[in-house]
Formats: C-alpha cells, sequence, structure tokens
C-alpha cells in the first residue's frame, strides 16, 4: 500500500470529510482520509427519522461518559460521538444552525484574527446548497445539502403557537440576525436524507485516484521529528504502520480526541505527559483545556391522546404507513429528524445581541438520549443554556491510544449557568402549559409538578438530576494568537510551535457559540481549506 501522501487528515467527521474534499477537487494533491470508524452503511444514519435510535448503534459511536458531576448530583453523563464515516455529522439531529453572528465577531476579538462575522458568513454560504435558493445568508450549489423539513408532526406546530405566552416571535430562518423567537429548524438533509459531510462532501468523490481513504484505521499518535510533523503511527486492521505527509498533518478527530492525540504525540503540559511517561516535545499546558459544552435539561409532560412519535402499538400501522411512504417519496414521517421546532430567548443574563437559552422541541418522550423505552404518549422541550462560564478539560487517563480520555465539563461549576438554565426551564414549563397544546391535555412528568407549585429549589433539583448535554463540546484546541497562553493553534489552525501540523474541527472554537456546532465546524473547515489551497498556487 502507498504509504505518502501529500496530506494525511485524521479523522472523516464533520471537519475532515470538508478538507478532504477541497483538496481533491484541486487536483494538485494526494489525500489520505484516515477514519477510525466504519463506513455510513448503516441505514438509520440516511433516514432522518432513524436519528430516534442511532444512540443504540454503539459500534458506529465513541460511547464516552464524562467523570462524575459535582454539580450534578455526582452522575457521569453520556457523551455520544459519531465513529464512523461523517463522524458525527452522520448520528447528530440535523439541526442546521450557525449561532450568532456576533458570536464571530467575539473570536476576532478574542485574537482569532480574520474570523469575524464579514469573513465567516460567505464560507457558511459555500458550503451550503439550500432549498430556499440564494439570498443574503443563504447559498447553493455546496456540498452540504441543508432544506425545509418535507413532514413535522402537528405538535411541533402547536409549540410554535405556544411561543405566544412568552412572548416568543414565529421565526422563519434562524440564520438571520433576527433568531429571538421559536420556529421549524432547517435541516442538513438532501431529498429527504441525512446530509452528512460523508455524504454531501466524500461521496462525489470517493473514486478519485488522488483520493485513499482508510476506515476502520485507528491514529496512535503523529510522527514529530525536529518540532516537525511527518506522518501518524496507526493500526490498519489490527497492524500498526508508520504513513508519512509531504505536506502536513491535518488532525480532525473532534473535541475529545485531537487533544487526546496531541497528547500521545508528545504536545501538551510537560507534567501531565510525564505523568504517562511520555517524551514532551511542545509543552503546550493549553492543550485540553477551556473545554465548554451545552448543558440542557428536557421538560416533558404526558397526555392521552394518541399523538406524536410515541412507542404505542396504536401507532405501528401509522409507522408501518410512513415506511412505505417513505420508501417510495422520500417524504412522510420517516423523513423528520425528530427535534422539528426550537427556538431561542434571554435568560435574565442574556444580553440584547445574545439570547442565551435554545429551545428544541420533540413531539415524543425522550429517555436516556433515547437509549431507553417509556411506553406512553407525550412531548418535551430541550432547554440549553447557550453561553456556559463553566469551563472544564480533556485529559489523559493512559499512554494507550485505546483508552478513553478523562472527560471533565465540570458543569455547573459557574453560579450563571444554573440561573439561566432556571429562567429556561420556566420559560419551557409555561409554553408547555399554555392552551397552544390544551387540545392534547398535557400533564407535568418531568418535572412532575405545574410551575406554580414548584419553588426555584425544586427547579434547581430537577436541573441537577436530569440535566444533559447536548452534544458540543468545543474549545480544547483554542485558537488565537500565539502568545496568548490559553491558546493550542494560531489563527490559521497551525499547532503553535510544530511545523506541518494543524488542528481543524470544533475543538478549536475560541469559544463556543450560541448555536449547534455542526454548520460552524463545516465552516471552520471550509475557511482552512481555502487557506491551505491558496499557498498552493
Ligand atoms: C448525538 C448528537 C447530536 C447532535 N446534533 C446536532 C445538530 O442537530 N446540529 C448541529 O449543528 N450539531 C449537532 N451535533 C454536534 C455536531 O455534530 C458536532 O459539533 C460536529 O459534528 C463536530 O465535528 P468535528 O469534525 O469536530 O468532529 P466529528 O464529526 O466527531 O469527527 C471526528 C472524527 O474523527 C474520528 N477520529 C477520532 N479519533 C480518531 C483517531 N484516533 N483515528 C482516526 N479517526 C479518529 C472520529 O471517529 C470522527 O469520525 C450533535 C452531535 C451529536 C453527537
Amino acid at each position: 500500500m502507498q504509504n505518502s501522501f501529500d496530506y494525511i487528515i485524521v479523522g472523516a467527521g464533520s471537519a475532515g470529510c470538508v478538507l478532504a474534499r477541497r483538496l481533491i477537487d484541486t487536483q494538485q494533491v494526494t489525500v489520505c482520509l484516515i477514519e477510525a470508524g466504519v463506513s455510513d452503511s448503516n441505514p438509520l444514519i440516511h433516514i432522518p427519522f432513524g436519528v430516534a435510535l442511532l444512540s443504540r448503534m454503539t459500534s458506529i459511536n465513541w460511547n464516552y461518559n464524562t467523570a462524575p458531576q459535582t454539580q450534578l448530583d455526582n452522575r457521569s453523563l453520556y457523551w455520544p460521538r459519531g465513529k464512523v464515516m461523517g463522524g458525527s455529522s452522520s448520528v447528530n439531529a440535523m439541526c442546521y444552525i450557525r449561532g450568532q453572528y456576533s458570536d464571530y465577531d467575539d473570536w476576532a476579538a478574542s485574537g482569532a484574527i480574520g474570523w469575524n462575522a464579514e469573513c465567516v458568513i460567505p464560507l457558511f454560504k459555500l458550503s451550503e446548497d439550500n432549498t430556499r435558493g440564494e439570498s443574503t445568508f443563504h447559498g447553493v450549489g455546496g456540498p452540504l445539502g441543508v432544506s425545509d423539513l418535507r413532514y413535522h408532526d402537528s405538535l411541533s406546530q402547536a409549540f410554535i403557537a405556544s411561543g405566544q405566552s412568552v412572548q416568543l416571535p414565529h421565526i422563519s430562518d434562524f440564520n438571520t440576525h433576527e433568531r429571538v423567537g421559536v420556529g421549524l429548524y432547517q435541516v442538513s438533509h438532501r431529498n429527504g436524507q441525512r446530509c452528512s459531510t460523508a455524504k454531501g462532501y466524500i461521496a462525489p468523490v470517493k473514486d478519485d485516484p488522488n483520493l485513499t481513504i482508510l476506515s476502520n484505521t485507528l491514529v496512535h499518535r503523529v510522527l514529530i521529528n525536529e518540532q516537525t510533523a511527518m506522518g501518524v503511527e496507526c493500526t490498519i486492521d489490527g497492524s500498526s504502520t508508520q504513513l508519512f505527509a509531504n505536506n502536513e498533518v491535518l488532525l480532525c478527530g473532534g473535541a475529545i480526541n485531537s487533544p487526546q492525540i496531541l497528547m500521545l504525540s508528545g504536545i501538551g503540559d510537560k507534567n501531565h505527559l510525564a505523568k504517562y511517561h511520555i517524551e514532551c516535545l511542545s509543552d503546550i499546558p493549553s492543550v485540553g483545556q477551556h473545554l465548554q459544552d451545552h448543558l440542557d435539561v428536557i421538560v416533558q409532560v404526558k397526555c392521552k391522546t394518541a399523538s406524536g412519535y410515541a412507542l404505542m402499538p396504536r401507532l405501528v400501522p401509522k409507522y408501518i404507513h410512513h415506511a412505505a411512504k417513505y420508501a417510495t417519496t422520500r417524504d412522510g414521517l420517516m423523513s423528520s429528524n425528530v427535534a422539528e421546532a426550537g427556538g431561542f430567548a434571554y435568560s435574565q443574563l442574556g444580553t440584547a445581541d445574545k439570547p442565551d437559552l435554545q429551545f428544541h422541541f420533540i413531539p415524543g418522550i425522550i429517555v436516556d438520549h433515547g437509549r431507553g423505552i417509556e411506553f406512553d404518549y407525550g412531548f418535551g422541550v430541550h432547554v440549553c443554556h447557550l453561553y456556559p462560564k463553566s469551563q472544564g478539560y480533556i485529559r489523559l487517563q493512559s499512554n494507550s491510544p485505546l483508552a478513553h480520555p478523562e472527560i471533565q465539563p465540570n458543569y455547573l461549576s459557574h453560579p450563571d449557568d444554573l440561573i439561566a438554565l432556571v429562567d429556561g426551564v420556566k420559560l419551557a414549563m409555561t409554553m408547555l402549559a399554555s392552551s397552544a397544546f390544551s387540545a392534547y391535555t398535557p400533564s407535568p412528568w418531568q418535572p412532575s409538578l405545574p410551575l406554580e407549585n414548584m419553588t426555584d429549589e425544586q427547579i434547581i433539583a430537577f436541573i441537577k438530576s436530569q440535566a444533559q448535554t447536548v452534544y458540543h463540546p468545543v474549545g480544547t484546541c483554542r485558537m488565537g494568537q500565539i502568545d496568548d497562553p490559553t491558546t493550542v493553534v494560531d489563527p490559521h489552525c497551525n499547532v503553535k510551535h510544530i511545523k506541518r501540523l494543524r488542528v481543524v474541527d470544533a475543538s478549536v472554537m475560541p469559544s463556543i457559540i450560541g448555536g449547534n456546532t455542526n454548520a460552524p465546524t463545516i465552516m471552520i473547515a471550509e475557511k482552512i481549506a481555502q487557506h491551505i489551497i491558496a499557498q498552493l498556487t
């Protein structure tokens, strides 16, 4: 097998597939795209409604768990991440959200020069093929299919109507400057199917002779000689191999694995590396630090009406009908991403240009990320806090690349984060109790009391016992100026003090953005691809 390539890309996830595609399109370079997981042949990946079952597919998931969280009743939280072609873009909920544009101005102000809103909006548009057509904020012709849902449940419409009870207007596009309100999400779909980055970016070029795709291949470490990345050491089908990069190694392993790979390669805090007998080649204590995530709690009600996406025998004929419909038309219930509607609102801590709460409405009951089952009718609102001040870290627990690193998000270690979530839970409870849902006769389930009968202390106890991740870890290889001790990469994503090595994925975000993180990660890869290609010519 060929063992040297111009570019080696580690991780075929949201970012890695974008870089591979853009480099291949130049027809000037060879690329090896390495993925620890398997191919994306599981049909549940491609049928949007399959998302309801994906958390049970442990073979395409890293199945991480956090360290026990002292502020969350000492619970370890489950953190799913995609281990499959397309990475987490193959297992996510497909909501297409870019964040608040002022988030990018904040990035630039913190030292990520060139990443302000004006610079990044064209990159979001470049990636996009939006069925609504070209506009100030949207693009057409890009690899990432973005579309309106072909189907949504009547409960999602009721959720939008419930916005009136808390003065949240209907918003038809959450990716403009005006996004405080509720509405249906646009989704990363093409023709009624999930459009992961593997599907959108890689499938059209998978047979290109300049592209080598190695799935089922775990990268152990980057090979570094004289502060220069030379290639990677990996296991292919159980045997250890070295692959060499003529130009660069691009780490796209995501916010957990990229810092882990850096540390296994000798880049990180020297005292921490010494503990695991790893020779420190570059002492960068910020590797793995500044972990941020969106903490989320689901307010759920039960109801007696045979509605929504319940697991109830009475609804089986409906599911069979819709499965047949989807097979022929790619339409109907199976084309739903489940998290159909949502919106943005303010807690008492939100500022004018920064709504700090996000909702995802689910027309069904969710137990343990979909791993548990509740045989009943009901629905609920995910409430998440968008700008947490709590920060954590990723650290090694072993020098084995097979071992999971320690994931310590330190949820709610800053008291403001709890204040915002309490406000969010109150808003969600008010919406669920509003007249918009009265036809469904909801009764409180989680929490079990109506808002008027609950004290703040009881709401806090509910949050601490129930909150989970909404799957947006970022910041562990923070981007910014190289003399800033909190950074790992410069504004072109070059790892500090090491030549020919970049990190390009969600881990480089200087601070967490106010929304879902797939589209922003794709945008990051689009920008770095443009930069690398400009250097080629
Ligand atoms: C369940 C879930 C739901 C989500 N819902 C949404 C949503 O609705 N909307 C949204 O915008 N965002 C959502 N997200 C978040 C979003 O998908 C992620 O932020 C984004 O995919 C991160 O991209 P990435 O490139 O950083 O990492 P990933 O896409 O996770 O890619 C990393 C890749 O690297 C591979 N890899 C890691 N280590 C190695 C190694 N050592 N060797 C070889 N390969 C390796 C991994 O297997 C993976 O394929 C969700 C995420 C999850 C998990």
